[in-house]
């Protein structure tokens, strides 16, 4: 661990090489609570080049917490679609909502009182009140841990209780005290930017002279694998519907539905937003979507539905490898039910979808296109 005059010339290095290279990111524009907040909840598990067009649209219309806890959530959910798991876009809101009636719509500076917020856990919290508050308080995550682990040379499973006690020892211990704000997004740049988890370009490095993984050579394998979660196949079956006038049927989240609609595990892998029929499957898909869709009480009008397979999708989730098999299934006029919505198939994002969803209908889109050419 470095101490005394080591450590401070450790943290001018570092800050000053912040100073002069740091990324021109939206976010670094300001010091405004909210606007850190919105951006560290965006760039959980998403790169900064994916949140960039997300955190400009979400600001401009939701400017304030004020309009974002009272805006309807499925517009929240709007904003958010596409940039994924949506429960972060919930927490969001929930939490807007909580500041306005706890707090008379001023952000607390307290980090008990930040950790009682949905969603904000101790990172965020230590974000958001370093950056927008001057607080003295050390941000710990993935990119930080990373470098810390390189710097202190710690070896085994970071996630363990051991070297996580260490890690957050070091965090505090190197916190640039009269900066806390610069000094912990210093660190995040470094693990984002040279100190990455391939290839760490140590030549490049403002503190390579105190890193014990590069003296030591152990940079690259640090910080060490811990085992990996098996990966778990799933297999869906959707029904996308398409009338004369490129009209299809989303289901609502579950949520929203009747409590006697039959709900299994999809919607979830839907993240909870609006979703073709889906079912899951190990057998023949056409005749479970068959029966998904007499569940739901959704008829042909005229006989039984013909489905045309499209191409296969394929998304993956954490631990879980999902295929979808789409069946697009082309009507003159899309069956009536009650909780669900029409909307163009080539426009389904005037509603909140997840990237699953939008990719099955693409995948029905080409099969349209396809179908067509070959009439
Ligand atoms: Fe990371 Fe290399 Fe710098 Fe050490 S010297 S902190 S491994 S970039």
């Amino acid at each position: 661990m470095l101490k005394g005059r080591e450590l401070a010339l450790f943290r001018k290095q570092l800050l000053a090489w912040f100073h002069q290279f740091q990324r021109d990111l939206p976010w670094r524009r300001t010091r405004d609570p909210y606007g850190v907040w919105v951006s560290e909840i965006m760039l959980q598990q998403t790169r900064v080049a994916a949140v960039i067009p997300y955190y400009e649209r979400f600001l401009e219309r939701f400017p304030n917490l004020q309009e974002l806890a009272a805006a309807p959530e499925e517009e929240v959910l709007r904003m958010w679609s596409g940039l994924g798991y949506y429960s972060r876009a919930r927490n969001l809101q929930k939490a807007a909502q909580k500041i306005v009636a706890d707090h008379g719509g001023e952000f607390p500076t307290r980090l008990e009182e930040m950790l009682e917020l949905p969603g904000i856990g101790n990172y965020t919290a230590a974000a958001i009140l370093s950056i927008a508050f001057g607080k003295k308080h050390a941000g710990l995550d993935g990119n930080v841990a990373r470098v810390l682990t390189r710097l202190a040379a710690i070896r085994g499973d970071v996630h363990a209780s051991q070297q996580r006690q260490e890690l957050l020892e070091c965090a505090e211990d190197y916190l640039d005290r009269k900066s806390p704000g610069d000094w912990n997004q210093a660190m995040m740049e470094l693990g984002a930017t040279l100190c990455a988890p391939k290839s760490p370009q140590c030549l490049l490095c403002p503190v390579a002279q105190f890193c014990d993984g590069r003296k030591l050579g152990i940079a690259e394998l640090l910080p060490e694998k811990r085992k990996k979660r098996e990966t778990v196949e799933v297999r869906l079956a959707a029904a996308v519907f398409a009338d004369e006038e490129g009209r299809t049927l989303l289901l609502p989240p579950p949520e929203e539905r009747n409590a006697q609609a039959p709900v299994d595990h999809v919607p979830t892998l839907a993240s909870n937003l609006w979703h073709f029929p889906t079912i899951s499957v190990n057998g023949d898909p056409v005749a479970k979507l068959r029966g998904h869709l007499r569940k739901l009480q959704i008829q042909s009008r005229n006989g039984s539905f013909h489905f045309v397979a499209a191409e296969k999708v394929r998304h993956t989730v954490t631990y879980r490898n999902i295929i979808v098999e789409p069946f697009r299934i082309t009507v003159k006029r899309l069956p009536r039910i009650k909780e669900a919505e029409q909307v163009p198939l080539s426009g389904i994002t005037v509603l909140p979808v997840s990237n699953l969803t939008r990719k099955v209908a693409r995948a029905a889109l080409v099969a349209t296109c396809s179908a067509a050419r070959n009439r």
